[in-house]
């Protein structure tokens, strides 16, 4: 495999405030052409660093992208240093100048000096268009090296690369093609999954498998390389149609989709409604349905009944229930869930009752008690959860495992 490395240039992107988004995504594309991605440098508007870094670069890796540092100002380096280390000067690009000058033209401003150095392009080096931008990239062949040069704000970058850069780069690496699939768990842990699936991951080197948590589920991650698409994607259907089988109905997607738009699809094609009466939530799950364009089909509305009045109010769970068994409590996040299907008039009233903390736990009530209910027109059902983690871990965790139980009614 052909190895590369991403230097993001700009101060900002040491700062807390920016993140270097470019490298996250011109990783994957080089992944998936085959070129390995061995290490992302992030370096500030200093010419001595980044001298350093390229000069170490050009010592380890084939191929090298940059983005950033291309503007106009005196603090834009990326242009000046890569001439000085590549000992190729800058030339002027009359053309590439009349383009910008006639690009602030014809937006009504005369063209500041600053900008004829976004026209200095080094010796031999193949000019990428920016057709969103002032600033050209530059693309540089030397001896068995590729280097390429690009803007920093990530709409110019990204069509820049993809149109001008990644087509060359897919030559270079013989035509290597790499695919990823992604099998979303649920109901699992991690350490649960791979205990069910190692034994039949393990038996294969091509494709790869990794298992990560993310927030609230387990992915499978499985990478495969061969010479065609047609290939690759064989060997990913084999592996996948394997862990499909073992982990059954765990398996809530295949193709990257969440689980609220799994659900909402569902709920769509089968012209079921969907209503939420939510409290340590507060709203989470309204939310996360409500994330997918076109819920309005089945999304009737989401009540967050914080307070034990409003549970009364506004789902008409009885005082004395709450008395008798506690807020949270099974009894409770039915009738909740009863309550705002009455209400709505949906086919499903899903509820949350529970205690996210860090406060207010008891011995017999400890935090990451969760009730999740559900009513549908044949049953009333709730499940149980001790869930694990601070606040913010409790509430997603449980938004999860309410969708994920409406989910699993339609695999009865
Ligand atoms: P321009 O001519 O537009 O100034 P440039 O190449 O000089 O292009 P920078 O000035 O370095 O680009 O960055 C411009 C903006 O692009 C930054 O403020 C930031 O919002 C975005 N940007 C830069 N680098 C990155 C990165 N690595 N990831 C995400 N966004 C980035």
């Amino acid at each position: 495999m052909l190895t590369s490395e991403i230097i993001a240039i700009g101060s900002e992107l040491l700062t807390p405030f920016h993140t270097d988004t470019n490298s996250l995504w011109l990783t994957e594309k080089l992944n998936s052409v085959g070129i390995d991605v061995k290490l992302k440098t992030i370096v500030g508007d200093d010419e001595a660093r980044l001298e350093e870094v390229l000069k170490d670069a050009l010592q380890r890796s084939q191929v090298i992208i940059s983005t950033g540092g291309l503007g106009p100002t005196e603090d834009d380096i990326t242009r000046k240093v890569f001439s000085r280390v590549l000992k190729r000067p800058l030339i002027l690009h009359e053309d590439i100048l009349a383009n910008i000058r006639h690009l602030f033209e014809s937006r009504g401003f005369p063209m500041a000096l600053n900008n004829e150095r976004q026209a200095l392009i080094l010796q031999n080096a193949q000019v990428l268009n920016n057709p969103r931008g002032t600033a050209p990239g530059m693309f540089i062949i030397d001896s068995d090296k590729r280097i390429v040069m690009l803007p920093g704000p990530p709409r110019e970058m990204k069509p820049m690369f993809e149109e001008q850069v990644l087509p060359n780069l897919q030559k270079l690496s013989h035509g290597l093609r790499v695919k990823r699939k992604v099998l979303k768990v649920s109901g699992m842990g991690e350490s649960a999954v791979d205990a069910l699936i190692a034994p039949i991951y393990s038996k294969y080197k091509n494709p790869t498998t990794t298992i990560l948590f993310n927030r609230t589920e387990v992915q499978i991650h499985l990478t495969a390389s061969g010479s065609t698409d047609k290939e690759v994607e064989r060997l990913l259907e084999e592996l996948s149609n394997k862990l499909e089988e073992k982990l059954g109905a765990n398996v809530f997607s295949v193709q990257g989709e969440s689980l609220e738009e799994i659900v909402g699809r569902w709920l769509a094609v089968k012209q079921f409604t969907i209503a939420t009466a939510e409290s340590c939530t507060g709203g989470l799950i309204a939310t996360r349905l409500t994330d997918i364009a076109g819920s309005s089909r089945y999304f009737l509305q989401g009540l967050v009944t914080y307070s034990s009045q409003a549970k009364i109010d506004l789902l008409g769970v009885s005082a004395d229930l709450i008395e008798e068994k506690g807020v949270v409590s099974a009894e409770v996040a039915e009738a909740m869930a009863i309550g705002v299907k009455k209400k709505s008039g949906a086919t499903f009233g899903v509820s949350v009752t529970g205690l996210a903390g860090p406060d207010g736990g008891t011995p017999e009530k400890p935090v990451g008690l969760v009730y999740i209910g559900l009513a549908s027109d044949v049953e009333v059902t709730h499940k149980k959860l001790q869930l694990p983690g601070d606040r913010e871990r409790v509430r997603w965790l449980a938004s999860t495992v309410a969708l994920d139980l409406v989910r699993r009614r339609y695999l009865l």
